[in-house]
């Protein structure tokens, strides 16, 4: 044989598939074929040994799964921890900014939410008497309905 075979009919050879007394002879006497023929039957004798002796652990493959899945964002979490770290270093820069918010910052809010509430007392005044009673009329009946509703909540607690 002059030519030198390839690399699959060196591994027909090593699996024991190929067993042309030409291909055999050429590889024993061949330095660069029988080179390749002992690469390829370390690389057999090493996969042997890993699969041999590596034993997988009955859950590998459930945690595996597990690990690689892809997470739920944490976005919330995520919210709350960088609102919390930006208060933090809001305080420890400059602790009057936070007491100021704190103040200025939520009386102003409440403040906003009494506008709003006297707003809308001017504009029932501006519509008449007859509006005013029947908001309030409004207001009260449903008053009534929730503290019923309260009552029967209350009722079955005590059942
Ligand atoms: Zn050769």
């Amino acid at each position: 044989m002059d030519q030198c075979p390839d690399v699959l009919t060196i591994q027909a050879v090593l699996d024991g598939e190929e067993k042309s007394e030409k291909v055999n002879r050429h590889i024993q006497n061949c330095l660069s074929c029988r080179q390749v023929y002992r690469d390829l039957s370390g690389l057999v004798s090493a996969a042997d040994r890993l699969g041999s002796e590596a034993v997988l652990p009955d859950q590998f493959y459930k945690t595996l799964t597990a690990r690689v899945a892809a997470k739920p964002f944490p976005a919330g979490l995520v919210a709350a921890v960088m609102f919390l770290f930006t208060f933090l270093s809001a305080y420890l820069l400059e602790p009057g900014y936070i007491q100021w918010w704190l103040s200025v910052g939520m009386t102003g809010q409440i403040s906003y939410v009494l506008d709003i509430f006297f707003d809308v007392l001017f504009m029932l005044q501006t519509l008449g008497p007859f509006w005013l009673i029947i908001t309030l009329t409004t207001l009260v009946v449903f008053e009534v309905l929730i503290l019923n509703k309260l009552k029967v909540v209350e009722g079955l607690n005590d059942g």
